[in-house]
């Protein structure tokens, strides 16, 4: 039944300035994500009016050894925002963006990456690593990791933070930083949310350029493009570096390499110097704002909502593989799919970083200078056989993928 507690006349919660929900609606709401997976139901939503709010009810959640788990957009794939019987924390509300400064700006955890962008890109300035995806929230980014196309060079978005303000699970709220309390700060970039729920994080900028080239580079054969992958990141000649496969409608594998140069007016990139030495059989280049490049999968979203790919089950893996290994895990993977096991609007994503730029030490990285993302960015019929299916198989290429020193990037509800 009912819900909208405000805490006032309910005994056995805190005093809260904010909102908590017991309704139907708002637990279906905390059990549901992107993978639509898994679906653990809270026994209630805080929908928080302060952070003293968090704090009264990590204490209440601590005292009764309860889950208690922060959630923002929800685009977790295997229930990591959810809390079986326990708290689910709504982060979205606190998005505050602060005056952005010279070198960093402040934000609130439930500030989603496109709105710190925008604040960002109005100054000259931008964070130098962000998600393909930027509806992401910076407090569900900073809790796993945050890989894109700018990470050969820059790191994770967990590398590039200054100090986050966190409420502890014990309910205090402290500053931490690499130097301060570097402990806290250890454990919550990359923690998942449970080791303390952000609240503020200030996040390093760089200076932005306004325009955008992006070359697709499309190639016959898997194995060259990822040569050419390895060449780009060590003469660090574009500014991103992205890679994926997905099947034409004539059933064969379409092999794009993304790269993108930023520029401002009256700098105009080289092609000639920038394609040197490259593989490719074709290649599309055009021009565009730099915020319209990397708000790329807007359209995206927009079309995968109007086909109801966007709301269909997606059973994903998201592995790092060591250099050494990669190629054939990778060709030998993409031989086996077909596309009954990615889904028409599914893709495989591949690029390559230097493992020494990733300094987070809860990411865990293969130990090799060099290591590959490697995703299966799969969409499913909501069906439980097919999903089992697809579930199954990517437990066995997690498997194999540890055997030969890879990782699990975004740990989902059954890694192990
Ligand atoms: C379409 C799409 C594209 C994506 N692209 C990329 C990509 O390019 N690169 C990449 O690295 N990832 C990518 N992801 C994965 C994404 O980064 C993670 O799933 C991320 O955690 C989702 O953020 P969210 O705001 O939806 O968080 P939620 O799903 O709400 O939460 C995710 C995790 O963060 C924790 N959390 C949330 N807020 C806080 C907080 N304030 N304090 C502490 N913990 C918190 C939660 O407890 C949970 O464990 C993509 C996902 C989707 C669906």
């Amino acid at each position: 039944m009912v819900v909208v507690s405000l805490g006032f006349s309910d005994a056995r919660y805190p005093r809260l300035a904010g909102e908590l929900f017991e309704d139907e609606q708002h637990l279906r709401w905390a059990a549901e994500d992107w993978g639509h997976l898994v679906h653990d139901r809270p026994r209630a939503v805080l929908r928080p009016g302060s952070v003293s709010d968090i704090r009264a009810m990590a204490r209440f959640a601590a005292e009764r050894g309860i889950p208690f788990v922060p959630r923002a957009q929800g685009h977790s794939s295997g229930g990591q925002a959810q809390a079986k019987n326990g708290i689910v924390v709504d982060m979205r509300g606190l998005n505050g963006i602060d005056a952005v400064q010279s070198e960093h700006v402040v934000v609130g955890a439930g500030a989603r990456w496109s709105e710190v962008l925008r604040a960002t890109l109005s100054h000259g300035l931008t964070p130098p690593v962000l998600t393909d995806y930027l509806e992401l929230s910076v407090g569900g980014t900073l809790s796993v990791g945050g890989i894109g196309g700018t990470s050969h060079r820059s790191g994770l978005q967990t590398d590039n933070v200054a100090e986050l303000e966190i409420v502890t699970e014990e309910d205090e709220l402290r500053t931490c930083s690499r130097t301060r309390d570097s402990d806290l700060f250890d454990a919550v970039l990359g923690g998942r949310g449970r080791h303390g729920t952000i609240i503020r994080a200030t996040l390093r900028l760089i200076p932005a350029k306004t325009c955008t080239r992006r070359y697709k580079l499309y190639y016959r054969e898997l194995s060259p493009l990822l040569a050419d992958q390895c060449l780009l990141v060590e003469d660090g000649r574009f500014d991103h570096i992205e890679g994926h496969a997905r099947f034409a409608d004539s059933g064969e594998w379409i092999y794009a390499m993304v790269l993108a140069t930023h520029f401002d007016p009256g700098e105009e990139p080289d092609d000639a110097a920038l394609l040197g030495r490259l593989g490719h059989e074709s290649a599309e280049i055009d021009d565009m704002g730099c915020f319209d490049f990397l708000n790329q999968m807007e359209d995206d979203e927009a079309y995968l909502r109007s086909t109801g790919a966007w709301e269909q089950p997606h059973p994903w893996l998201d592995l790092m593989l060591p250099g050494s290994a990669a190629e054939d895990f990778i060709v030998e993977t993409m031989r086996k799919l077909v596309l009954d096991d990615i889904g028409e609007s599914g893709l495989v994503l591949f690029y390559p970083f230097h493992t020494r730029v990733i300094t987070t030490p809860r990411v865990r990285v293969p130990a090799e200078p060099r290591a590959f993302l490697f995703s299966l960015l799969r969409t499913a019929p909501h069906d439980e056989v097919v999903v089992s299916r697809l579930v199954e198989s990517n437990r066995e290429l997690r498997q194999r993928a540890l055997s030969l020193g890879g990782t699990v990037y975004l740990e989902h509800a059954e890694s192990p």
